[in-house]
């Protein structure tokens, strides 16, 4: 796993593109897609699934399994809703070749659904643009601030304002963190939480010529070009690029970014997330 931090945000993080997925944000107690099922999954009681390919879902029954021989309680396990069913009925066929039941509790998230994670947090399922059923998420906190015309005003005068009931305050919700899931680029393009998230996970599965765009877009992936391209939209403190294809080393991947980013403030705000082997 690769450890990520900035400001709240700290991730345990399995990204390698056809391979494993899973990220776990252990501070809010909650995961975007289950991988293999790292062992750390296994402590979170709330998993985001983006779409089924194996690479995101196969440690599924497994991570229901373990959760359930250590007596947790069973997960909330959130997904697109055009798969609950078939989810739900691969869940009760490993439950039988087990010889056990437990309890399932599977959701399915239309674009737009809201989970609550905390009294001042949620969960947004974004649309996202892949081969198969999928959604992208945000973290969302929610805010209140005082509004802009206010806050050149004493102390005293907004405490008065407050007290007859004006309407001072603007609420906000700032996605503190977004995750593509496997996505085009339209994720980026259509999402404002994504450009405006504090921090946003994007994967970008190819990076050459060899797999140019027109071959990342046809099986529903982003190529490093169209990052690059869409520069200009990006408000993000920290872009974590991930999901590389597994044709790629670490090495290689950090040559090829050297050579095709000139823009150093772009530069300072990516953060590779690419496995050594
Ligand atoms: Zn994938
Ligand atoms: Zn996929």
């Amino acid at each position: 796993m690769v450890k990520f931090e900035h400001k709240d945000v700290f991730v345990d993080a399995m990204g390698r593109g056809g391979i494993e997925t899973c990220y776990i944000l252990p501070r809010y107690q909650l995961a975007f897609d289950a991988g293999r099922c790292p062992y750390a999954l296994v402590d979170i009681p709330r998993l985001f699934l983006t779409h089924a390919h194996l690479d995101h879902a196969a440690g599924i029954p497994y991570y229901i399994s373990q959760r359930s021989l250590r007596h947790l309680p069973s997960p909330e396990i959130y997904c697109p809703h055009e798969i609950v069913d078939t989810l739900q009925d691969i869940l009760r066929l490993w439950q039988k070749l087990e010889g056990y039941e437990y309890p399932l509790t599977v959701r399915g998230l239309e674009v737009g659904s809201r989970v609550e994670v905390r009294k001042d947090m949620y969960v947004r399922a974004l649309r996202s643009f892949h081969r198969v059923p999928s959604r992208g998420y945000a973290l969302m906190r929610q805010s209140r601030k005082l509004k802009e015309e206010f806050l050149s005003l004493p102390g005293k005068e907004i405490q008065r304002m407050k007290e007859q009931g004006k309407k001072i305050f603007e609420d906000r919700d700032i996605p503190l963190f977004v995750f593509s899931g496997d996505s085009t680029i339209e994720f980026l393009t259509e999402n404002s939480e994504a450009r405006e998230a504090t921090v946003l996970f994007l994967e970008c599965t190819y990076i050459d010529d060899k797999r140019p765009v027109a071959k990342a877009r046809e099986w529903g992936h982003i190529h490093l070009d169209e990052v690059l391209e869409n520069r200009a939209l990006f408000q993000n403190e920290k872009i974590v690029l991930t999901h590389f294809s597994r044709r790629y080393t670490k090495r290689f991947i950090a040559q090829v970014l050297k050579r095709k980013i000139q823009d150093e403030e772009f530069l300072s705000r990516l953060f590779i997330l690419a496995h050594e082997d």
